[in-house]
């Protein structure tokens, strides 16, 4: 019989301790899934067992809305300040539990420690962000006539959906609970199947802190999971982050089941763009920054092509070429690693098989695309960092989100050939800007169709800047303001007679 994760004892997040058993949060309670079944989540270090979950059916779904139906309406009573006041106590007791839910994170998605520990914060910072907005939630007042009192009000949808994906489980599962719950609903979230051992952390700070059925957090497949909260008749309002595929079925699935108001933060094939008057070592430098390899490039912005111009081409992949040879990877926990695994099997085959196709289509392979020499390596998600040269538009490397540790090197000649290879995609997440002129970067700013933009820099993001993607990388934007808005619908009131 596995141990149920106790989060009072933190000696449960040793190694020896594992696998864990986990249960999901309904109705304020910690429970299985109402038919027993179970989903394993396996160490992508070493493809051991890590821990159960409990696979939540459609039945435990309809049970969570019910009650999330149940509690919301004093949930919006009480007000933004006091609903404020439950997600900044929520938040003080995830920063305190910081460390088990690091390790159980590392451990869960293979994210190295020096980065995962962002996370951890930045879970606790969003609610707090949130928390400090509640008072936004503002109406207008109109002057649409002389004669009468013409204003708006902001009202919550009832019960919000929210599905999240693998690569930043605890900080996407606070992140998910927080705008929706300041706005006066309550939620239901599916954490992702590969990593989702700290939702379960998070759902017993939930039971403990927040009033029951506010928050659900139900473990369990795409299929049939987060199907049945999307296609839930009481779920109008649904927000998603994950692949482009995904997200259309989902705007599908909501489509055949209501008229739902759905968001989506999809993926990217994120641009970096090198003027020529930039320093080939700072260009080789902020390239391998960009490209997240610290998070084995599963990162939504992560600028996974980078277009060089023909001047600074060369020494550019030269420099880079070295660094890359240098970036550490090794066991996700020691603090010297600077790559870890892949997340999941099937993942792992994905990139693998993108490597492949680049091979296959004539694009150069400079380093890597290989399991890493060693016996630690033999077992487990292992890949090293990779970078293909001589990439063109057509190719596979060039259009599809490979969301692994894998560069592609594009050369460009003039503006407009950069611009044509950065709008090539699909996609329009980010991208990132490099020169050290200000009308050039106003020229590309104003052609690179992308959301999310930075110039001279690259990976940052701020809170209260709207995040979200441009042509398929989504809809909606996150982050900011907006987001909050978002989870309320407007009613527009006009006094007009006289009261009597
Ligand atoms: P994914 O395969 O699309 O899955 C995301 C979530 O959707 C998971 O919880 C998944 O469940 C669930 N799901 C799958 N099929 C579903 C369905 N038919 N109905 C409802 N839910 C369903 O994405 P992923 O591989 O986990 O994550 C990587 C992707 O996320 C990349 O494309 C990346 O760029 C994108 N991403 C975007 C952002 C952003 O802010 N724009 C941020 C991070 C990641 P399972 O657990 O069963 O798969």
């Amino acid at each position: 019989m596995n141990p149920t994760i106790d989060l009072e004892s933190p000696s449960m997040l040793k190694k020896q301790n594992y696998p864990v058993s986990t249960k999901m949060l309904i109705d304020g309670e910690l429970v299985a899934s109402e038919s027993g079944a179970e989903l394993v989540s396996t160490d992508p270090a070493d493809e051991s067992e890590l821990g159960r979950v409990p696979a939540a059916t459609a039945a435990d779904v309809n049970r969570a809305v019910a009650a999330a139906e149940r509690a919301q309406p004093e949930w919006a009573r009480i007000g933004p300040v006091a609903r404020g006041a439950y997600l900044r106590k929520l938040a003080a007791a995830l920063r305190e539990r910081a460390d088990e839910v690091l390790e159980l994170e590392v451990r869960d998605t293979g994210n190295t420690i020096t980065k995962m520990a962002a996370d951890v914060g930045q879970a606790a910072d969003t609610m707090d962000y949130f928390a400090g907005l509640a008072t936004e939630l503002k109406g207008e007042t109109i002057p649409a006539s002389s004669e009468h009192l013409h204003l708006t009000l902001r009202e919550p949808y009832g019960v919000v959906g929210r599905i999240v994906p693998f690569n930043h489980p605890i900080k996407f599962a606070a992140h998910a609970i927080s705008a929706p719950l300041i706005a006066g609903n309550t939620v239901v979230v599916k954490p992702p199947e590969q990593s989702p051992l700290s939702a379960a952390l998070l759902g017993e700070l939930c039971r403990d802190i927040l009033p029951a059925g506010c928050v659900n957090i139900l473990t369990g497949n795409g299929m049939p999971t987060g199907d049945a909260i999307v296609r839930h008749p009481s779920i109008k309002r649904i927000a998603f982050t994950g692949s482009v595929p995904t997200g259309r079925a989902i705007q599908m699935a909501a489509a055949e089941s209501g008229v739902k108001n759905v968001t989506l933060e999809l993926g990217g094939k994120n641009p970096l763009i090198a003027f020529p008057d930039m320093d080939p070592a700072k260009i080789a430098e902020v390239g391998l920054a960009g490209m997240n390899f610290s998070w084995q490039g599963q990162s939504c912005g992560s600028t996974s092509r980078l277009l060089l111009h023909e001047d600074i081409h060369d020494e550019v992949v030269e420099r880079l070429l070295e660094a890359v040879a240098r970036i550490r990877v090794g066991h996700p926990l020691d603090p010297a690693s600077q790559m870890g695994p892949l997340n999941s099997r099937r993942h792992y085959e994905r990139v693998q098989s993108m490597i492949a196709k680049g091979n296959e289509e004539g694009a150069r392979l400079r380093f890597g695309g290989q399991r890493p020499p060693g016996k630690e390596f033999e077992r487990g998600y292992w890949l090293q960092p990779t970078v293909f040269s001589d990439v063109e538009a057509g190719m596979t490397l060039a259009r599809e989100e490979i969301f692994g540790p894998v560069l592609s090197i594009f050369k460009w000649r003039t503006e407009e050939e950069a611009f044509d290879l950065a709008n090539s995609t699909e996609y329009g997440l980010t991208a990132s800007i490099w020169t050290n002129d200000i009308k050039t970067a106003m020229r590309a700013v104003r052609r690179v169709k992308s959301g999310y933009i930075w110039v001279n820099g690259a990976s940052g993001h701020f809170y209260g800047t709207p995040f979200g993607g441009m042509k398929s990388s989504g809809i909606g934007r996150e982050e900011g303001l907006g987001e909050l808005l978002s989870y309320t619908e407007t009613k527009t009131v006009h006094f007009m007679g006289a009261f009597a």
